[in-house]
């Protein structure tokens, strides 16, 4: 170093030029302020040094090869671990992709945040053609539960910070964070940068509901003869595990768990009623609702799932008021966080609780064993081509011996037997289609649970929903993640044998014959297994999850056992006209 130079390093001038930042620092610095630590996306322009930046800075950076799969990632692991999950993806087309996870987020009451970067606002607002022009926030806006925009990089930490407390308080959802590409290089001071930074202060507060609302419920309760509780993904969303455990076991009342609310007391506890829903909804007359709405999956609370109509009463439980009437009269709505309401409700039982008529639970359980008398022997069969029930019998006694596992379900038939046929043992391990019953969640769901968890991922897919998402495949290697796919391989979509009555092309529902699903997860590098029996099916996983490997078997499942949208073949319209298609 010359004399001069050392002067010229050393001259005051130079030395108080302050330290700086810019908008990535600042983005990264908010996300890890408020203890996120990873980030689920699709790099490119603006957002690639954003990613790598983050990664740079000990952040988790999961890069995907489809924006959806990263938005359906961040949506589950909000739901885990009630921290918003954060999507990240470029302008216009990644941002439109990204958003059918944003709003199923919003939809499920999921904590998420989509994080798009955007084009110029001069230009989009003038409509003059700028690279993905489009005006993202105004597309954003009613499909989430709130939408923001940064423009300054001193605004940062609190758009950050608005953005975490939409997404967690009150219902959960999904919010939209919008930064245009010259946010990510404005440049401010790193001291002004790091004072304008938020740490949000109890993102999700207690909301303790009112007493009196707590004393009608008990009312109704206590006037019950014949009452039911329903557990909803609310319930499981919660993590208010063992109150609501001692709210069932204290209470005597028999539960029906809704599917993703599986395992918050196992499936065997001898108060579920899972095994005999029917009865169960139909017969009560008294309904406490726990984080669950009465829309279509409970037949809106009235028709012929339930009991006359007036003969049952509800009570509901929902952190969202205006949850409370949407279908049927609530007589009795408690408005607050689960947590708290729970724990009322068992404060308020005390010691001279009365448990339920004995005739109502005995009516259950002689319901619940007829029915498992009346499945055990499709779920024994060993026939080859397997029957769903088959397979899924082989794949419930590997769930029973391995309760820590995530289990992802989607399809048709494959889900609606699932979720019927696999008992969970454990709080939030059943990660499945949710609320809008999509395909194509499963290698998100997947790939965010084994992240978020560290746990073994057993994704149980119909072939036509594991398509929505099965390039993701490729994620799975490359991170190395243990996750064991089994495709129920029908050779199509319900069934695998319609045909085009022209004889032209294939039939509208039918995949290729006999695909080989299991090669797609070789030619990234992981195990490929190919099933005919229940016997080669459960060896085929027990080995894929012992290897904690990347894996993927293609069972082989009979063409024609399906059934048309499996469960829900009422909502299918058919044609008025008589004509056969
Ligand atoms: P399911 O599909 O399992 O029936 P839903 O998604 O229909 O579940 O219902 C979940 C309900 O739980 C929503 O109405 C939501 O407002 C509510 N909820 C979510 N988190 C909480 C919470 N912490 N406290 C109270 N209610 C909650
Ligand atoms: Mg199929």
């Amino acid at each position: 170093m010359t004399a001069l130079a050392k002067i010229v390093h050393t001259a005051p001038e130079i030395d108080a030029e302050p330290d700086l930042t810019d908008g990535f620092h600042l983005v990264i610095d908010a996300l890890k302020l408020n203890g996120i630590e990873t980030i689920y996306g699709v790099p490119g322009i603006p957002i690639t040094d954003l990613g790598r930046m983050a990664q740079a800075a000990g952040m988790r950076v999961v890069s995907f090869r489809h924006e959806q799969h990263a938005g359906n990632a961040a949506a589950i692991a909000g739901f885990l671990t009630q921290k918003p999950g954060i999507c990240l993806t470029v302008s216009a087309p990644g941002f439109l992709n990204g958003l059918t996870a944003l709003a199923n987020a919003t939809t499920n009451c999921f904590p998420m945040i989509l994080i798009s970067g955007s084009s110029e606002r001069e230009i989009v607002d003038l409509q003059q053609g700028d690279y993905e022009e489009m005006d993202q926030l105004a597309i954003a806006k009613p499909l989430c539960k709130a939408a923001f925009r940064v423009l300054h990089a001193a605004d940062i930490g609190i758009g950050v910070a608005r953005a975490i407390r939409a997404a967690c308080s009150g219902r959960p959802g999904g919010v939209y964070l919008d930064l245009p590409a010259k946010l990510f290089s404005q440049v401010m001071e790193a001291e002004a940068g790091q004072k304008s930074l938020v740490k949000v202060i109890d993102p999700a507060p207690a909301q303790r509901p009112a007493p009196d609302a707590i004393a009608r419920a008990l009312d109704v309760l206590k006037s019950a003869r014949r009452p039911l509780i329903v557990l909803g993904k609310g319930a499981a969303y919660a993590q208010a595990d063992d109150a609501i455990r001692a709210l069932v076991e204290t209470s005597g009342i028999p539960y029906v768990p809704m599917s993703m609310a599986k395992g918050l007391l196992p499936d065997t506890h001898p108060l579920s009623a899972g095994a005999a829903r029917s009865t169960a909804l139909k017969d009560s007359d008294v309904v406490l609702l726990v984080g669950a709405r009465l829309n279509w999956l409970l037949s809106h609370g009235k028709g012929k799932s339930w009991g006359e109509p007036g003969s049952t009463k509800f009570i509901q439980i929902d952190i969202e008021p205006r949850e409370m009437d949407s279908n049927v009269e609530i007589v009795a709505p408690v408005v607050g966080d689960i947590a708290s309401c729970v724990q009322a409700l068992l404060d308020g039982m005390g010691q001279g609780w009365q448990q339920p008529p004995a005739d109502w639970i005995d009516t259950l359980k002689t319901k619940r064993e007829a029915n498992f008398a009346k499945m055990a022997p499709k779920l024994m069969s060993n026939a080859s081509p397997m029957t769903f029930h088959a397979a899924l019998g082989a794949l419930r006694t590997i769930v029973k011996e391995r309760p820590d596992a995530i289990l992802v379900n989607e399809g048709a038939n494959t889900l609606d037997l699932a979720r019927g046929i696999i008992d969970m043992y454990q709080p939030r391990k059943r990660l499945d289609v949710g609320t809008w019953g999509i395909m194509g969640i499963g290698m998100g769901f997947a790939v965010a649970a084994a992240i978020e968890t560290g746990k073994p991922v057993l994704c149980v897919e119909g072939d036509s929903a594991f398509g929505f998402s099965g390039m993701e495949v490729e994620t799975i290697c490359r991170y190395g993640l243990p996750v064991c796919i089994v495709v129920f391989n029908n050779n199509g979509i319900y069934r695998g044998t319609d045909s085009d009555p022209t004889g032209r092309d294939p039939g509208t529902t039918v995949f290729v014959k006999d695909s080989r699903y299991d090669k797609m997860m070789e030619a990234f590098g992981g195990d490929g297994y190919h099933v005919t029996s229940p016997d080669e099916l459960t060896r085929a996983v027990n080995a894929a999850m012992d290897s904690g490997r990347p894996s993927l078997v293609n069972a082989v499942i009979d063409p024609a056992a399906g059934s048309e949208s499996g469960n829900i073949g009422s909502l299918n319209p058919q044609s008025g006209i008589k004509k056969k298609v």
